[in-house]
């Protein structure tokens, strides 16, 4: 299965990226997104100047985001030039990532059936018309019950998953959707530039381990001397085998939800992020994220962020420095 594409990604999608409420700092060139000529929708941030990226609950901001414009005349902005722009979508339990950079852009997972509005939502306010890569990390169903809506709403060129069959409707309709795109199956080896940042495919390997979370693709995603590990619902059998590969990130996408059978010890030791960003539902009946976990991420020093206090998590960076914003808190 294992497949390495070099992807020469020229075709423009265009980005307003409208939605940075709060933001914090890391690293010496760390700079807040340009802000683009275009008018922005009405947010009006409240900054805790307390915040530290220790208490990022401190930061939350109080803002509340108008739903973007309707399209307009306006031509829309595009992403600024030398940035890499990382959306941790606010989808319920679920998962949805988007990746911005340059004018390409990928979406990791879309969440699940009943968050699918909220995800295209946010993808149209953010002006994104056509995504180079759709990648479902595994088939279950709050990672790919929202892609045949995300497929219908936008362009989708590529299509990505680990290749393991599942018997669920989910899939069946997932597969479905993809069958107009550029599907291929991704695993350990698949490279791929995406604008000015490339991302690699640590997992799965060929032969599945039991687990369907434990076959996750997992990607690391790099810009500059910046790096992101995208874990999907990764668990402790499938961290180790990760742990000969380079998996140091400045910014985890925390496996599982935070479960409490992932971001196991050592390979937290050897990832050692900075920032921990975990997408989960609030008031879900798993238990996620588990204490145990919270307590690791603290103690390695990570700043944690999760989309049940924070909402949507952006983390932009320019390859040197990042920053991490969210806006649109639950109350
Ligand atoms: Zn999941």
């Amino acid at each position: 299965m294992e497949k390495i594409r070099i992807t020469a990604l020229v075709f423009a999608s265009f980005v307003l990226c409208a939605c940075i409420g709060n933001s914090q700092s890391h690293g010496p060139a760390a700079a807040a997104i340009a802000p683009t000529a275009t008018p922005q929708p009405t947010t009006t941030p409240i900054i805790n100047a307390t915040a530290t990226p220790q208490n990022p609950a401190a930061a939350q901001t109080t803002a509340t985001a108008s739903p973007a414009p309707a399209a307009t005349a306006i031509p829309p902005a595009r992403q600024p030039a030398g940035r890499l722009n990382v959306h941790l979508i606010d989808a319920g339990q679920g998962d949805a990532i988007l990746v911005e950079a340059g004018n390409a852009s990928m979406l990791v997972d879309c969440g699940d059936a009943q968050h699918a509005d909220a995800v295209v939502d946010y993808l149209n306010s953010s002006g994104i018309t056509a995504l180079n890569y759709l990648v479902a990390t595994h088939p279950h169903a709050d990672h790919i019950g929202g892609c045949p809506e995300v497929m219908r709403a936008v362009v989708v060129e590529n299509v990505l998953d680990n290749g393991q069959n599942a018997s669920s409707a989910t899939y069946r309709e997932f597969k479905a959707a993809a069958a107009g795109t550029n599907y291929s199956a991704a695993g350990k080896g698949f490279q791929s530039a995406l604008g000015g940042a490339g991302f690699s495919v640590l997992w799965p390997v060929e032969k599945p381990l039991p687990g369907t979370n434990d076959n996750s693709i997992v990607i690391r995603l790099s810009f500059g001397s910046t790096a992101f590990m995208l874990m999907g619902d990764c668990e402790r059998e499938c961290e180790e085998n990760l742990l000969n590969e380079t998996i140091a990130a400045q910014v985890l996408k925390v496996g599982h939800h935070g479960s409490g059978t992932s971001t196991s010890q050592p390979f937290l030791d050897k990832v050692r992020p900075e920032a921990a960003i975990i997408s989960v539902g609030a008031n879900n009946t798993y238990g996620h994220p588990a204490n145990a976990t919270l307590s690791k991420l603290a103690a390695i020093g990570a700043a944690v962020y999760r989309t049940d206090l924070n909402g949507t998590i952006t983390v932009s960076t320019n390859g040197t420095g990042y920053t991490v914003a969210a806006v649109g808190l639950p109350n």
